[in-house]
């Protein structure tokens, strides 16, 4: 394995294993990840930006109903969708995000116009819709993101009271009632530039108005050349409150921790400390790669220049 060459991480989401699962239920996700994984190398191969090969990733992961993100996005309590993205390139630091919007098809894209204008970093709501649509994005009807696996997960999370991940609970192959299935990429180029992406509808059955950790430079979403680019799933509440992207990085630059320890040490032991469940992916500036979880599985995948690309649903975190 050539640490240094392009490498593209990808995730889908962490949460509960549902006890019976099929081979081909799992199958469909594996394939799903790595034709996404597929793309995205493409990109790197050809010689793209770490910026560009996650857009390609996270575009493809909101298209997937699979994955909570863009369309297939959970439902809130009010029976509607608000979508959170967040891009970061390790280069510049420069950084995009939207929140709680409802009406941008692809907010991977909206964020990344709002980092590219260089005005703001974050923009939710109606001004959010305002920017993406002057950029030229395309807009949906709302209920584009709608799908009736999301509203049925929404009728159960209803029916116990509960706010829930998506990757936690009914349907597969992750228990859907209590799973994170927010979307995310990180990369890094042949440049050696870091990139991170990440993507969500949040959480189901959540209170309108809810942002949680994935459009928050630092919480869920985190690049530093010097250090790594890093993309959350899980409990948002609980990455935002230990800043749990940017606790990876620092415990890189400050500790001198590797990429694995930094990572492991924030899924395992901060992120439990304040009740948070969820993992990462993160990649830094030498390729090496680190996809910790706290939950029974983590939808995951990886590609190296010049392999096949490796995906992953339960086991061993790595
Ligand atoms: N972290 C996301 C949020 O709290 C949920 C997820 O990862 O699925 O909005």
């Amino acid at each position: 394995m050539n640490a240094s060459s392009p490498v593209l991480v990808i995730h889908g989401g962490a949460g509960t294993i549902a006890p019976s699962r099929s081979v081909a239920e799992e199958l469909v996700y594996h394939a799903a990840l790595a034709d996404i994984l597929t793309a995205g190398a493409a990109c790197l191969e050809a010689g793209g930006s770490a910026l560009d090969a996650v857009g390609i990733a996270v575009d493809l992961l909101e298209e997937c109903p699979l994955f909570n993100a863009g369309h297939g996005a959970v439902f809130t309590s009010a029976g509607t969708h608000e979508l959170d993205a967040a891009v970061m390139d390790g280069a510049t630091l420069r950084a995009g995000a939207v929140a709680a919007v409802t009406r941008v098809r692809r907010p991977g894209r909206a964020a990344r116009a709002i980092m590219e204008a260089g005005e703001h970093v974050l923009l939710a709501g109606p001004g959010a819709e305002a920017f993406a649509r002057h950029q030229g994005l395309e807009m949906v009807e709302p209920d584009f993101f709608s799908t009736e696996a999301r509203r049925a997960q929404l009728v159960q999370a209803q029916a116990t009271g509960r706010i829930a991940l998506d990757h936690d609970g009914a349907s597969p192959p992750l228990d859907e009632a209590r799973k994170f299935g927010t979307v995310g990429a990180v990369a890094l180029d042949r440049h050696g530039h870091l990139a991170a992406l990440t993507s969500t509808g949040g959480m189901t059955n959540k209170r309108p108005g809810r942002i949680g950790d994935s459009p928050l430079i630092g919480a869920g979403t985190y690049a530093d050349d010097r250090t790594a680019a890093v993309s959350c799933t899980g409990t948002g509440e609980a990455f935002m409150r230990i800043a749990a992207a940017h606790d990876v990085c620092a415990r890189m630059a400050y500790g001198g921790r590797s990429l694995e320890d930094a990572a492991r040490a924030v899924v395992e032991g901060a992120l439990p400390s304040v009740g948070g469940r969820g993992g990462l992916i993160a990649v830094d500036a030498a390729g090496r790669i680190a996809m910790p979880f706290n939950t029974e599985g983590m939808y995951r995948g990886h590609v190296r220049m010049g392999e096949p690309p490796a995906t992953a649903i339960f086991g061993q975190a790595r």
